[in-house]
């Protein structure tokens, strides 16, 4: 299908393809079965210049647009979805807030950091406040020329392997009077669990996506200079919102991971059924898994169109992919890559239930994504809130403009 991508853009997506294919497809299992980071894949994607390819190249970055990164997380996703986390997070998480809100030290900060490799963690959830962000209780209280940062996340991707940190707290000034919420940027020093205040103190037992570890951070007096409080132009007052507003990029990258498992995993099956052979016909030939064969690659067109639409929805003077196109995407891509993998691995039989074959991890790692990044249900509802034109708390990004108060207000 020609989705009129440049002969720039189809050579990246090549060039992904091959690595994706001989040097991630290759390790995927054995990252899954060691549960560590794979920090020669990380070498490897950054000798490719798959990291910081959206960054721009004023910093070092290629300047890349957020399709272009899309298409390579698509090709990573069907090989191996850390590798494929690790180039979203890379180029579409945390990293396009700071290129967006950060002033010239903290883009040069993050830059270097992400273009030597480092995938940076954005820690917004705390064991109470999960798809209600906003009952956030971590802290930045000001004290003369610095912050100090107090409070515990949860569920932080690169929990213990990342180094720059993008922290959303409540903001107190001097006299204490809250003023919002705003961003704030720690490193964490190489090889150290702690650093100046931050610790992470634990490491959850996911189901799938084993090699990513997602840690819980405390932060106890973490001493953060003012200089790296990032403060979206609109103020703190709107902080939240504005911040949140970064989860469009990072949601567009999350559901390309899902439909890439998703196409990685048809792909498979579509082998299968002409190889496997049954009743003295290959099964392909049976008309029950044909029409499964063609619903799979139906909602996968579909997932790819809507992602890549969400993608390309970023543009001249919008930082972020637009919050409705990105939404809808993340919740349409994520169901259908679950029913996908599913019915992929119903294809093979026992096959498919052994842990030889790549189908049972592709099924624990897609199972993440109707969860990560705003739930499928809370999604729903930023989208029936942009339709409906309301304000509703339920949003989890904050409010959006509307002439009907909100019940709390
Ligand atoms: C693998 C993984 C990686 C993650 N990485 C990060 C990260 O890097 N940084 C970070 O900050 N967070 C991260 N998270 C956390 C993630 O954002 C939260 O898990 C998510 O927002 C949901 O919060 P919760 O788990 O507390 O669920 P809850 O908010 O407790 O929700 C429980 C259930 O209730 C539903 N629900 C809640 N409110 C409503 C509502 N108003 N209407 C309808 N249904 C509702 C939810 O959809 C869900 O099904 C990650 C999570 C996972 C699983």
């Amino acid at each position: 299908m020609d989705l009129g991508h440049s002969a720039d853009t189809l050579a990246l997506q090549a060039r992904a393809r091959s690595f994706a294919q001989e040097v991630a497809r290759p390790r995927a299992a054995e990252i899954d079965a060691s549960e560590q980071y794979p920090w020669d894949i990380v070498k490897a994607l950054t000798d490719a210049r798959f990291v910081g390819m959206t960054i721009p190249e004023s910093l070092g970055g290629q300047g890349r647009s957020f399709l272009d990164a899309v298409l390579v997380i698509e090709e990573m996703a069907k090989c191996c979805t850390v590798t494929a986390r690790i180039v979203v997070e890379t180029n579409m998480g945390a990293i396009s807030t700071v290129m967006a809100y950060g002033s010239a030290e903290q883009k040069q900060l993050a830059a270097a950091l992400v273009l030597a490799g480092d995938k940076p963690a954005i820690c917004i959830t705390e064991p109470d406040a999960g798809s209600d962000a906003l009952a956030m209780t971590t802290r930045a209280d000001k004290r003369g020329d610095r912050y100090i940062v107090n409070g515990r996340k949860h569920w932080i991707t690169g929990g213990g392997v990342s180094r720059l940190h993008l922290i959303f707290a409540r903001v107190f000034d001097e006299r204490g009077q809250e003023l919002g919420v705003g961003g704030f940027l720690a490193v964490r020093q190489e090889n150290e669990d702690s650093a100046n205040g931050l610790r992470v103190t634990r490491r959850e037992k996911t189901m799938g996506l084993r090699g990513m570890p997602e840690g819980e951070l405390v932060f106890e007096d973490l001493e953060i200079p003012a200089g790296m409080a990032l403060t979206p132009p609109s103020g703190l007052r709107r902080g939240f919102a504005d911040l949140m507003t970064a989860y469009n990029s990072q949601r567009v990258g999350a559901g390309t991971v899902a439909m890439g498992i998703a196409a990685g995993a048809l792909e498979l099956a579509t082998d299968w059924v002409k190889e496997r052979e049954q009743f003295g016909r290959p099964i392909g030939e049976f008309q029950g898994l044909q029409w499964m064969l063609a619903d799979m690659q139906t909602q996968l067109t579909a997932s790819r169109l809507m992602l890549y639409q969400a993608a390309r929805s970023r543009g001249e003077g919008t930082a972020f992919p637009d919050p409705m196109l990105a939404a809808q995407a993340k919740i349409f891509a994520s169901e259908a890559a679950i029913r996908i993998v599913n019915d992929a691995l119903q294809m093979f039989g026992a096959r498919g239930y052994s842990r030889d074959l790549p189908l049972e991890r592709m099924a624990r790692d897609v199972r993440m994504f109707t969860i990560g990044g705003g739930t499928a249900q809370v999604l729903r509802t930023l989208v029936a809130a942009r339709m409906l034109g309301w304000k509703l708390p339920q949003t989890r990004d904050g409010y959006v403009e509307s002439a009907r108060p909100l019940a709390a207000e």
